[in-house]
């Protein structure tokens, strides 16, 4: 079947929530990805951040189909081996106290507020309800994620949604101070903003609300699912910081390819908030998904992954700083590791990625005018090079 028929028979059963790009993926292997025509596409898209190790990892694979040999699935009723595995390579990585998986960062986002919101419960402050969010966050589609995400665009059709949420200014502690009151429970921020345009947090707003949300026993919430797992060349972008939150979330590259998050809890929050009935789901952690957490971070020990980020990261700065300088519509560079965007200035940022596209190359937007580079964390310097020269093959 050509990809036009397939492109129009998807159309027929799926709900259109997606403009997608003309073209019907098949088959990965590396950083390439493959249609159904045999064309090949250099991945710096990674799935939206996700494909951390590229598609056929050594190693990957062979763990997800022995865990599919033994067992997929049992319910949260009874205990598994990955699941108490990935758990404890989730909190030693991030040096926090206990992880609740779910199958989806939304999720992660949604046990996280409630996890902020029974803190205050806990402590008979059954008023203290009140969670402080960023402008151009996002968070996720589900009613309580939408709640925090500052895009009214996205959050005007569905209204009303979760109540006592007030949005301050990324990067500004005087507008995140002015909203504080004796009624906040919670302050969610991305430690880098992600669909919002790639906006790193500045040193000095992390180190203040941490200060801030310290002295008012306030919980602070880094929503780490794209910035996190080895992105920023630490297991998580707050680490880089050495600004520590009370809960994160995560979620994208932590499966690295199966659909798994969770919010994770420092020793406060866990102490005093989700107890159990409190929270619940039937698929989250499940062994087929924690046997892919659990082999993720082995790869990443085993094979240096967070050292190569760091590494190679110097390398893909300086060439995308190289098209700043030499083309017009490249204005900016933003971001850390391999959690890149360029702004683009006088021309759609949208042509330049279908440009890509046809050229070979997958890459994203974020934003307005944010050209997305969020490659697999394996990518070696000959992507990069190849990254460049079809970029800017798609840029005149
Ligand atoms: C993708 C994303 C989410 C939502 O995750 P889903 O897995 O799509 O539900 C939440 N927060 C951030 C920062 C994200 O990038």
């Amino acid at each position: 079947m050509s990809m036009n028929e397939q492109m129009r028979q998807s159309e027929e059963s799926i709900l259109h929530t997606y403009n997608r790009f003309p073209v019907v993926l098949d088959h990965g292997d590396g950083c390439w990805l493959y249609d159904t025509e045999g064309k090949k596409y250099l991945d710096f898209a990674a799935g939206i951040a996700v494909n951390a190790l590229g598609y056929h990892y050594p190693g990957y694979n062979e763990a997800l189909k022995e865990q599919i040999g033994k067992l997929m699935h049992i319910s949260n009723l009874y205990y598994n081996e990955p699941m108490s595995q990935a758990g404890k390579k989730l909190v030693k990585a991030s040096g926090m106290s206990k992880a609740f998986f779910t199958n989806s960062g939304t999720e992660a986002i949604e046990g996280a507020l409630k996890a902020a919101r029974k803190y205050a419960f806990s402590k008979g402050e059954n008023e203290r309800n009140e969670i402080i969010a960023m402008n151009h966050s996002f968070h996720g589609r589900s009613m309580g994620a939408l709640s925090v995400t500052g895009n009214a665009h996205y959050r005007e059709p569905f209204e009303p949604l979760i109540g006592g949420v007030k949005f301050a200014d990324f990067n500004d502690l005087e507008s995140v101070k002015s909203l504080i009151t004796d009624k906040t429970c919670a302050v969610i921020t991305e430690t880098i903003q992600g669909e919002g345009g790639i906006y790193p947090a500045e040193q000095g707003f992390l180190e203040g609300l941490r200060e801030l949300c310290t002295e008012k026993d306030i919980l602070l919430i880094f929503d780490e699912i794209q910035c996190g797992m080895g992105r920023t060349g630490d297991y998580f972008a707050w680490q880089s910081y050495g600004v520590k939150p009370d809960i994160m979330t995560c979620a994208k590259a932590l499966g690295s390819g199966v659909p798994v998050g969770a919010f994770v809890l420092g020793e406060k929050a866990a102490a005093a908030s989700l107890a159990p009935g409190d929270h619940g789901t039937t698929y989250g952690g499940n062994p087929f998904v924690c046997a892919a957490v659990s082999k993720v971070f082995d790869i990443f020990e085993e094979d240096h992954i967070l050292e190569h980020v760091r590494e190679l990261t110097p390398y893909l700065e300086e060439k995308l700083d190289g098209l700043v300088e030499k083309y017009d519509v490249i204005a900016v560079r933003r971001g850390k590791g391999f959690m890149q965007g360029l702004v683009v200035s006088g021309t759609p940022v949208g042509s330049i990625v279908s440009k890509a596209l046809e050229n070979g190359l997958l890459v994203i937007s974020a934003g307005s005018d944010v050209l997305r580079l969020v490659p697999p964390l394996v990518i070696t310097k000959e992507h990069i090079d190849q990254m460049i020269e079809i970029l800017e093959k798609s840029l005149v």
